[in-house]
């Protein structure tokens, strides 16, 4: 689905060249659960931003089913993005001065030309994702830490995207709320949705197909789980040696 080839990111601060991604290349196939793991500046939030086209990358190509993307325009690539891709990040980012459905609404106007049928489906999701009815007109202030993070998830995926990703969606929640989200997502992943999520916590980890650890800009380890041997217990102890390492 998406090919990642030599991609490099490289920051100049002060004429200070930070190279954060060196010659990366990845594929990622339809319908995977991809997560990627790694220490705190290791490129992580960069590579999910470089792939979803939100940051410009240096060299490289990323190809989305064959279309190369790196050179889009800033018009064609925003709109590419707002059709193609999702994100939700740590901290929800949603419109405070919106409700709760509006700031669904507003991004799935991109690609519904019927208002009516938008809204019928963004309350269908909302509910889905366990937002109740007597929420969908406050605002997201009125909420909490995880219903805001449900909503931005319906937000997200509004729009079909071929990619949905995740930046730490459960750094900010608690571990009754990390676990509802987490749901969330395996069951939208069980139903064909392709995720790419970046995550510290193992137990978030597990939801995937597989796990991708990040060093200093390089793919340092790779692990299968699979679809069926994610839930077992010893994928803990895998995951448990990334991070100690
Ligand atoms: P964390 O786990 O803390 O979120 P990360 O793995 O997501 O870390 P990145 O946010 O990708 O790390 O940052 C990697 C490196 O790139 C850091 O050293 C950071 O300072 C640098 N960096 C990221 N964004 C920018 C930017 N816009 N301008 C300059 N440097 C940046
Ligand atoms: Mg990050």
């Amino acid at each position: 689905l998406i090919i990642a080839k030599d991609l490099c990111k490289t920051f100049s601060n002060n004429s200070v060249q930070q190279h954060v991604l060196k010659n990366l290349n990845l594929e990622i196939h339809k319908g995977e659960f991809l997560v990627i793991m790694g220490n705190s500046g290791s490129g992580k939030s960069t590579l999910l931003y470089s792939l979803s086209g939100m940051d410009r990358i240096t060299l490289g190509k990323i190809i989305y089913d064959g279309t190369e993307i790196q050179n889009y325009s800033d018009a064609k690539l925003c709109v590419f993005r707002g059709k193609n891709t999702g994100f939700v990040f740590q901290q929800n980012f949603l419109n405070d001065t919106l409700t709760v459905l509006d700031n669904v609404m507003v991004c799935g106007l991109l690609t519904h030309k019927n208002r009516k049928k938008l809204v019928q489906k963004v309350k269908t999701l909302l509910l889905h994702v366990g937002i109740k009815e007597e929420d969908f007109n406050k605002f997201p202030s009125q909420l909490s830490g995880g219903q805001k993070q449900r909503v931005a998830v319906v937000r997200g995926i509004i729009n079909e995207p071929q990619v949905l990703f995740a930046d730490e969606p459960t750094g900010a929640l608690n571990s009754d709320n990390t676990e509802k989200l987490l749901d969330i997502l395996t069951d939208m992943n069980e139903k064909g949705q392709t995720i790419v999520m970046v995550t510290h916590s193992v137990e978030a980890a597990r939801r995937g197909d597989r796990v991708m650890y990040l060093e200093d800009g390089i793919i340092k380890d790779t692990i299968e789980l699979g679809k069926y041997s994610k839930r077992e217990k010893s994928v803990n102890k895998k995951l448990n040696h990334f991070l100690e390492e």
